[in-house]
């Protein structure tokens, strides 16, 4: 008798052994889907995960059923399953349930589309055959003509068949017709399993576009790079034709019969590059999307297991876990998005860093691209791990914009502010309304972020510890860190001017919108954000009508800065840069240059150079100096030296452990009891525990611990200190139902 280790899609760390019953056991194989006992009475699907001959010193149970022919995760997948598990501390059942569709983890959960088909029958299929049907229908002439659509369509067909839906259509027959034709045995009916994905309808394919010198310079440097490297760095600025040089990429790909992973942070922000690369790879590109149905997706999985793989997969985060045959090359495109990490539920990934572990396991090469590397990449590049590669031309040589900085701090002083707008702003946006070009106005949503400052010189509080800003606990009045637990009262006055007036802000893109309504009444204005881009085709449909010049100005939060290829916005307004600059978080620079540098981008992409105004009341940061400059390079070297020195990735790596209960002591004793048994361990390099911000959710209420750990340490001893520490607090009775989770490498 074999044993087979069974993940199941459970919440629980490690496999679950079952015996395989000799029956079974021809049927058997790692990566299939079995169907299997659990307590009294309940059934799961699970996962060979191995299969082993020794006898496990406990009682098994028998699995059910085999649910596969051949399996349906290969090796190399489920060896990224069992990296992610280990590397996120999340229990393999988690993954197992974010990988699959959901129809492939039912009993019951997809069933193939079948449609009813025409054809002919055998002895009427010669030249001959074809003269005695035609005979026999002289009589009835609507059945001769409906006879001769057949044919027509057979022809054009070919192996695809024709339906009986299509022949009634293009002959205009009725479905009596086509009876008095199968009556008479000419014809006869057939079902067929059709597939519902799209063939992606490009029979006419486009020409792939020849690269420019620079362009093409860069994709030499790249192929040279990754035969010593196995991830390139792609740092191009906006429009310079990154997307273009991956369209060259993956032709080269597919010449030496390699699969290509095309990864795009939330796809549904990306409608222009699917219709770009579908207009080149038409049929051969399969895109895995979230907003297609579970039924689609099963449909993608099963091809990519067929010996007609697609070549081409574009898709968000969650397409990292689609079987490929030979993958050869994966793309990561706007590398730096926060986006590719998965906050919740577990396994809380990095789909960049997912993608580089599962190119590893085929052999296959990353590029990683984008305008504003991540500190990560570009920290990677720096020390020669990664190859990098710098497009520094825009194509056909069009001008980055001007950035102006404005000044609202001393404007709001001098009262010439109206509402969120310098007078600079209004009039740059009337001159494009008046030259028919486009405005673009972006306020990041996160001018909602519970802080305060003074609004007469815009000091905001730090952490004294920390060099972050303070998170305003509005019910309790009192500011604390949320990287150290540092709780500090919120002063009367400011400290910096004096001031009394220090309040809690935001400006959100709906009041903006209200604005931009009453100050340009003939304006066509569209706003995206999340409340206006709900339903599934909101978002398409407020692009289109940009794109096409039927709204004049698009208001909108980070949304509008995401990969979009503009032609005629000449101006861009950053309405305030301070809010994302002091957001809390020891990436807030990082993002804040990255937004206000991809939403700067889609100013004058072609024709005239564009003009982005950039208002604060900071102008005299370095950072405000390097987004104008677009001097990425001092940005990076000012960060890194802060990054080391109050040790932040990507000079450490930052664990967050969470704590969950229902009762606010228990938690509140069970994260200070951890914290204590985790220093123990880790020593200062634990932080906390701290309230997070938002500390109650669906009535448990949340601690937080953050450890940070240098890179010289071994991750693995961190993972199996972590975890036994978790097994002594979870055995405690004290704590019962106390929930541990945890966010690896947190964006
Ligand atoms: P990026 O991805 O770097 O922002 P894109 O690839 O979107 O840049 O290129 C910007 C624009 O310039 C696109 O409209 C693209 O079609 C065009 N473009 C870039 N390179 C070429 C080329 N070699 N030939 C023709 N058009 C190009
Ligand atoms: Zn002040
Ligand atoms: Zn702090």
């Amino acid at each position: 008798m074999s044993y087979a280790e069974i993940i199941l899609p459970l919440p629980l760390d490690g496999y679950f052994t079952y015996g395989i019953p000799d029956t079974l056991a021809e049927r058997v194989a790692v990566g299939m889907r079995v169907l299997c006992p659990l307590g009294k009475s309940k059934k799961y699907i699970g996962i060979v995960a191995n299969i082993t001959g020794t006898k496990p010193d406990f009682e098994v149970k028998d699995i059910i059923d085999v649910l596969d022919v051949a399996p349906l995760v290969p090796d190399k997948q489920l060896r990224l399953w069992q990296w992610l598990a280990e590397y996120y501390l999340s229990p393999i059942g988690d993954v197992y349930k974010s990988a699959l569709p959901s129809g492939l983890k039912a009993e019951e959960g997809w069933h193939p589309r079948t449609e009813l088909f025409i054809g002919l029958t055998k002895q009427f299929c010669t030249d001959q055959g074809r003269q005695i049907a035609a005979g026999m229908l002289r009589r009835a002439v609507k059945q001769l003509e409906t006879l001769n659509t057949f044919f027509e369509l057979a022809a054009v067909n070919g192996d695809r068949g024709v339906t009986k839906e299509e022949l009634m259509n293009q002959s205009n027959a009725t479905a009596a017709t086509i009876k008095g034709l199968v009556d008479k045995g000419i014809l006869y009916t057939y079902k067929k399993e059709v597939g519902r994905l799209n063939d992606g309808g490009a029979d006419h394919p486009e020409r792939i576009k020849a690269l420019s010198t620079a362009q093409s310079t860069a994709f030499d440097a790249v192929v040279s790079q990754f035969h010593d490297h196995n991830v390139v760095l792609l740092h191009g600025v906006t429009s310079s034709g990154k997307t273009e040089l991956y369209i060259h990429l993956i032709a080269k790909a597919i010449a030496e019969h390699k699969q290509v992973l095309y990864l795009l942070p939330e796809i549904a922000l990306t409608v222009q590059i699917m219709q770009r690369l579908q207009n080149i790879f038409g049929g051969r590109l399969g895109i895995y999307h979230s907003k297609y149905s579970d039924a689609e997706r099963v449909e993608i999985w099963r091809k990519q297991l067929s010996d007609h793989p697609y070549d081409v997969i574009l898709g968000a985060r969650s397409a990292v876990f689609l079987p490929f045959r030979d993958l050869g090359l994966v793309i990561v495109d706007e590398e730096h998005e926060t986006s590719f990490k998965q906050q919740d539920p577990a396994p809380r990934y990095h789909a960049r860093s997912a993608a580089i572990v599962l190119a590893g396991m085929y052999g296959a090469k990353t590029l990683l691209g984008t305008a504003t590397p991540s500190m990560e990449s570009y920290q990677n590049a720096a020390t020669g791990k990664y190859g990098y590669v710098r497009l520094s031309q825009r194509y056909k040589d069009i001008e980055l914009p001007k950035v102006e900085v404005v000044d609202i701090k001393e404007l709001r002083r001098r009262k010439m502010m109206n509402g969120p707008f310098s007078p600079r702003l209004l009039s740059a946006v009337r001159e494009a309304l008046h030259e028919g070009r486009q405005a673009i106005l972006f306020q990041n949503r996160r001018g909602f972020a519970p802080m305060i400052e003074c609004p007469t010189c815009g000091w905001v509080p730090k952490c004294d510890n920390c060099d972050v800003s303070l998170t305003l606990h509005r019910r309790l009045n009192i500011l604390t860190c949320h990287y150290c637990g540092a709780v500090y009262r919120v002063p009367d006055k400011c400290p910096n001017c004096g001031s009394t007036d220090i309040r809690g802000r935001g400006f959100g893109t709906e009041k903006i919108e209200d604005y931009i309504r009453d100050i340009f009444p003939e304006a066509r204005v569209a706003r995206m954000d999340l409340d206006t881009t709900r339903t599934r085709n909101a978002y398409d449909r407020i692009i289109n009508d940009f794109s096409r010049g039927k709204t004049n100005i698009l208001i909108g939060t980070q949304m509008v800065t995401k990969g979009l290829d503009f032609d005629n916005v000449s101006v861009v307004g950053v309405l305030d840069a301070d809010t994302m600059l002091n957001y809390p978080d020891f990436r807030a620079y990082e993002h804040a240059f990255n937004m206000i540098s991809q939403v700067s981008g889609r100013a004058g992409r072609k024709g005239k150079r564009g003009l982005v105004i950039l208002q604060t009341k900071t102008p005299d940061l370095p950072v405000i100096r390097q987004i104008v400059d677009n001097d990425y390079r001092s940005f990076y070297r000012q960060l890194t030296a802060e990054r080391r020195a109050f040790r932040y990735p990507p000079f450490c790596h930052l664990v967050y452990v969470y704590l969950k209960h229902r009762d606010e002591r228990t938690v509140e004793q069970a994260a200070a009891d951890l914290g204590a048994r985790l220093r123990q361990v880790f020593g200062s390099r634990v932080l906390g525990p701290d309230k997070p911000g938002i500390a109650r959710v669906k009535l448990l209420y949340i601690r937080k611990l953050v450890i940070k750990i240098e890179n010289s340490i071994d991750y693995h001893r961190v993972r199996q200190s972590l975890r036994a520490v978790q097994q002594q607090l979870l055995q405690s009775r004290r704590y019962g139902a106390l929930q541990i989770y945890y966010d690896v490498d947190p964006e």
